[in-house]
């Protein structure tokens, strides 16, 4: 069951191609376990093709709407790939990433409670996956961008609420927040940052540029 979806303005941004990469890939994988974001989105999709039409027509040269209804002929329309699922359940959007299942990702170690691995990065726009242990404890941070967090497995809770699988959380820029696992089985993320962490405790700050926090 999921309880924490994407605003409209993701929704959106993601319908109309505006969205980049890192956060196509979160809105992506938090729909492959929300049919109704995913029904939202096609909406939405429909309805940037309906204001095209209401756009007042442009003059044409005679025939070419002729032209351009054959040229369409004579191109394939573009398939999304299916890939499918992976068999531990990993988003097929994101097994491209990883090149495989959840259950094969080598993961770096950041103590002995937090590991991650990278995904991308685009500038300032860094893609992982975060996991920690039962319990497992983030320490306080806040953020000099947005973070962009879809549980894949186990749950977290911070001030905001509790998350388990498919609940996609925005942290906007400047809030702070700590995040722990919830107890039971490791508990993996992809997040999405689009600045710098900022972590409160002197440990941590010193740490986390190591990471590429
Ligand atoms: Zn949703």
């Amino acid at each position: 069951m999921i309880h924490h979806h994407p605003g409209e303005e993701l929704l959106l941004a993601y319908a109309s191609g505006a969205a980049d990469e890192a956060l196509s890939l979160v809105m992506a994988t938090h729909m492959s376990y929300c049919a109704a974001c995913r029904a939202k989105a096609a909406k939405l999709e429909g309805l940037g093709g309906a204001l095209l039409q209401e756009l007042p027509p442009a003059s044409l040269k005679d025939g070419a709407l002729n032209n351009v209804l054959a040229r369409l002929d004579a191109v394939k329309p573009y398939e999304r790939p299916q890939r499918p699922a992976g068999r531990d359940g990993t988003p097929a959007v994101l097994r491209s990433y990883l090149g495989g299942d959840l259950s094969t990702v080598r993961w770096r170690r950041m103590g002995p409670r937090l590991s991650y691995a990278p995904l991308f990065q685009r500038g300032q726009v860094r893609a992982r996956l975060l996991r920690g242990v039962p319990d497992a404890d983030s320490g306080p941070h806040s953020h000099d961008g947005a973070e962009y967090t879809v549980v894949l497995q186990g749950g977290y809770t911070d001030l905001t609420g509790n998350y388990g699988p498919g609940d996609l959380q925005v942290m906007e820029d400047g809030m702070s927040h700590n995040v722990v696992a919830d107890p039971g089985e490791d508990c993996i993320n992809l997040a999405v940052t689009t600045g710098r962490l900022k972590f409160d405790s002197l440990l941590q700050r010193i740490a986390a540029p190591l990471f590429g926090f």
